[in-house]
């Protein structure tokens, strides 16, 4: 397979650093294999299909990072670097190696590896005409109550004014670059850390196929998303 080469006006940042203990015993989770190919190269092979990626960073566990280089060396040139001890600091391990010239950058977990081409294309889109970040999200299906220490209820949230954020989320450079700098302390966002420093959030329409991979179900799940056209 030859290497794509990358033209686009975006940067997108990879977190691929996580342990993925809830996955069960295996290794980092970016490197377990879904249809007999680890899900990073899934997730980056679809980057790469977004016309507009420029520059690819991967963040991957510190004892990986040859296996992560050569990995993807046929997938597309990504720079790889060590990741952190949170998603966070991973995340920011990655955005001091992207190309400063990129104004556009997204984040995206390894482990939404389906995330496809065209919820890829319309965040970026939703920065280039002028959001300063942007979230794909999906509505939230269960019911959703909120509980106290011993487990019982102390409310019911309306689910309708809710929503379930995916990645990528997008940004315009200087603003991820501030909302990082910024940081206190940790969220499981990239997005939560702009809302931090008070810049507005946009959101898009997420995609099911987006879906994290997280638990030992959601590898059949992914497969069965990988299986329909
Ligand atoms: O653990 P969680 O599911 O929140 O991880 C989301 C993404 O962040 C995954 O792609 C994981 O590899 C990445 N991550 C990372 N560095 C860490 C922890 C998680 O890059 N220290």
């Amino acid at each position: 397979m030859t290497a794509q080469t990358l033209r686009g006006d975006v940067a997108v940042l990879v977190p691929a650093a996580g342990a993925g203990l809830r996955l069960g015993p295996g290794g980092p989770k970016a490197l377990r294999e879904l249809a007999g190919e680890p899900l990073l190269v899934h997730a980056v092979r679809r980057l790469c299909a977004a016309a507009s990626i420029g520059q690819v960073v991967v963040a991957a566990p510190a004892d990986s990072l040859d296996a992560v280089r050569a990995l993807l060396s046929a997938v597309a040139p990504v720079v790889v670097v060590a990741g952190g001890a949170s998603r966070q600091l991973s995340v920011a391990a990655a955005l001091a190696a992207a190309d400063p010239a990129l104004e556009i950058v997204l984040v995206h977990d390894a482990a939404r590896a389906l995330a496809p081409p065209a919820l890829i294309e319309r965040v970026a889109a939703a920065v280039r005409a002028g959001s300063p970040a942007v979230i794909p999200v999906l509505p939230v299906i269960d019911t959703i109550k909120q509980v106290d220490d011993a487990g019982r209820v102390v409310g019911t949230v309306d689910r309708a004014v809710l929503r379930a954020v995916q990645t990528p989320q997008g940004f315009r450079r200087d603003v991820l670059v501030a909302a990082h700098a910024a940081a206190v302390d940790e969220h499981t966002d990239d997005a939560g850390l702009a809302e931090k420093i008070g810049v507005p959030v946009h959101t898009v329409d997420g995609d099911e196929a987006a879906m994290k991979i997280t638990r030992p179900a959601d590898l059949r799940l992914a497969e069965l998303f990988l299986g329909s056209p």
